[in-house]
Parts: C-alpha cells; structure tokens; sequence
C-alpha cells in the first residue's frame, strides 16, 4: 500500500467508497463519477501502477479480475445487453489514477471505436 494512492486507500479502509465486491486480492466499488448506469472500478488490492508494471507472477491475479468482472456484470444482467470491460494505461489513453484499475461499464449504448 502506498499512501498517496487513492485506490490503495479505498482498498485499505482509508477512503469510503460503495465497495461491491472484495476477496484478498481483490477489491470492486463504484466509480465516483460514473460514466454509465452501471461503472464500477476493479483493482488488484496489492499496489501496480500500471498495466505496464504488470509481471508474469500477476498472471492469475488478472484472470481472476476478469473473472470478477463478468461474474459482477452477470449480477447486473449485463451479460444480456452488453458490457464494456476497460483498462488505460498511461496518460494518452486517459490513465489519470495510476494504480491497475478495470472499469466495468455497462447500462447504455456504447460507440465504438472509443474517443
Ligand atoms: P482512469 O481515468 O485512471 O482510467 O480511471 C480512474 C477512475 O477512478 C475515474 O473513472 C474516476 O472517476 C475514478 N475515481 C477517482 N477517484 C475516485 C474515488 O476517490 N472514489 C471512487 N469511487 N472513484 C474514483
Ligand atoms: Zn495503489
């Protein structure tokens, strides 16, 4: 954990947030400012800045975060409309919290390709 880190706080206790899911390693809530009907934010519990930080022992750590994302998007009914599953990584593709973060969007029409 680190203390500047907004998301390490939220997973720490530190931060309120409207937490939906959490297991060890992992921990879901919903964004702050939502961009959709349904956004929730999913992160590792562990500090990684980036999916550029990412290593081969996180592997499973990133399975079981997918798998937490289509399990929560299920709970929603999204696996009937559509969702969207969503990592920036770095400042041009929008990165601005630089802890490993998935959105999970879903509840409206989505374009593509994204902005
Ligand atoms: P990024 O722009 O890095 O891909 O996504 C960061 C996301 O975190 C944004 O959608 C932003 O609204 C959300 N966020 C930033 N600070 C907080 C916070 O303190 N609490 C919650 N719940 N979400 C946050
Ligand atoms: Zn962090």
């Amino acid at each position: 954990m680190t203390n500047e880190c907004i998301f390490c706080q939220i997973a720490g206790g530190k931060i309120p947030a409207d937490i939906v899911y959490e297991d060890n390693d992992i921990v879901a809530f919903t964004d702050i400012n939502p961009e959709a009907p349904v956004h929730l934010v999913i992160i590792p519990r562990n500090h990684i800045a980036s999916l550029n930080d990412v290593e081969k022992k996180d592997t499973e750590l990133l399975g079981r975060i997918n798998m937490t994302a289509i399990t929560l998007a299920k709970q929603r009914g999204l696996d009937k409309t559509g969702y969207r599953l969503v990592s920036n990584m770095g400042r041009q593709a929008g990165q601005t919290v630089d802890h490993v973060h998935y959105h999970l969007l879903g509840g409206r029409f989505m374009m593509w390709p994204p902005g």
